[in-house]
């Protein structure tokens, strides 16, 4: 394998934000191929005995077996890790893998962590059941209420975990406050930073200690595959991470990982041209709507906090129909063009009904506690025209009685 300045920090490191998703992390092998690689192979071969002691006491760089290293896998660790300004990266199965390997491999029986009531509905289920079967105690909070995280800290409490915004209330988190507070108390803080991406938000930036992802959104961005990923500090990744990971073997496929690193490459034309269309169709969507979540508009009342942290509003919003469930199905029933489907992210417009799907494990009084009434609508804005999006929704509004 040839390094290229990819791999090179130094260079990199004076890399803008555009040229390292392009190239940051290649790695090219003696044929010289200008896109990576794709190495589907489980082991490796040695030139002798010498060699493969050497690579197990560490004493050589080199792979060993594909649950710990992969070419392919370690060149989109390192293109995240500089996208999102962050000492190192590793990848994993999916979204939900990253998060519970995030976690788990820093909790023990015993520790407290303070977690955001309004989550993805897996994040809530890895808190509510999956924690404290193992001795670890959670204090839910509301993440928008600064004074409730500072609250909710115990002598033993060693994570902070949220995301912002959060699915699918579009509810905002203040990055800047929660993720100083954690630090000033020795606490770390994990944001799931799935909605934006680096290319629109950057936590690090704000003080979190570590980034996780489903790389699933926006990243692979063409509804192909399922992928995660955690960045943070060498000593996080290396010396807490690591042995989780290497020994629990959550890890990405080499192909889902080639996917990724391609979708990566046109990330920022994507997030910016969805968080444009998902504005346009928001601000007709809100002429249209008794109530819309959507963090660009003037009527989120997070607006400013979310336009200092976000570069965009990306491509995802909620609104919410006086109807109830049997409206809001009525409109899905409804679309023409728009996909009824529950991913987000996808270059194809597409829109869910949380409580019947995302979030329906919860329970109508979970769901009430976590802001996601009966008559919520959420989308994802893709790449389509938005006024052919627009007109879609508007015969959709129509039939459905508003
Ligand atoms: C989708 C999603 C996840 C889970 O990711 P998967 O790739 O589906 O496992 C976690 N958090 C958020 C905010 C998500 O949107």
């Amino acid at each position: 394998m040839k390094r290229t300045t990819g791999q090179d920090r130094s260079k990199t490191a004076k890399w803008r934000a555009a040229t390292r998703a392009v190239r940051g992390g290649t790695w090219r092998s003696e044929q010289g191929e200008t896109s990576e690689a794709l190495f589907l192979t489980s082991g490796y071969a040695y030139d002798d005995a010498g060699t493969a002691a050497a690579r197990f006491t560490g004493e050589q760089d080199g792979m060993t077996y594909s649950r710990l290293q992969n070419p392919t896998v370690q060149m989109l660790e390192e293109r995240i890790a500089l996208m999102e300004g962050a000492e190192a990266c590793r990848t994993q199965a999916s979204g939900m893998a990253a998060m519970t390997t995030a976690l788990l491999c820093q909790l023990s029986a015993g520790d407290h962590m303070v977690s955001a009531r309004a989550a993805f509905g897996s994040c809530r289920w890895i808190v509510d059941n999956l924690l404290p079967r193992f001795g670890i105690d959670v204090t839910i909070v509301d993440a928008r209420d600064n004074a409730a995280w500072e609250a909710a800290i115990q002598p033993n409490t060693k994570v902070f975990f949220f995301e912002t915004p959060a699915n699918p209330t579009m509810d905002i988190a203040d990055l800047s406050f929660i993720c100083g507070l954690a630090r000033a108390h020795g606490i770390t803080s994990v944001v799931d930073n799935a909605f934006c991406t680096p290319v629109l938000q950057r936590p690090l930036e704000w003080g979190a200690d570590v980034v996780a992802y489903s790389a699933t959104k926006l990243m692979d961005g063409q509804g192909r595959v399922i992928a995660g990923a955690v960045a943070g500090s060498e000593e996080f990744i290396t010396e807490v991470l690591l042995p989780f990971q290497r020994n629990t073997g959550p890890i990405c496929a080499p192909f889902n990982a080639w996917v990724v690193l391609k979708g990566l490459e046109t990330l920022e034309l994507r997030a910016r041209r969805q968080s444009a269309n998902a504005l346009k169709v928001g601000q007709f969507v809100e002429g249209r709507v008794p109530q819309i979540l959507h963090p660009w508009l003037d009527s989120h009342p997070q607006q400013k906090l979310a336009k200092d942290q976000m570069d965009d509003c990306g491509p995802i919003f909620s609104f919410v129909l006086d109807g109830g469930r049997e409206q809001a199905h009525a409109v899905l029933d409804a679309l023409e063009l728009i996909d009824i489907s529950n991913n987000i992210g996808d270059s194809r417009s597409l829109m869910c009904h949380p409580a019947s799907t995302t979030h329906h494990n919860m329970g109508p009084e979970g769901r009430e506690a976590m802001g996601v009434p009966e008559g919520m609508l959420r989308i994802n804005v893709g790449l389509e025209d938005p006024d052919d999006l627009i007109e879609d929704l508007d015969q959709a509004l129509d039939k459905s009685g508003l």
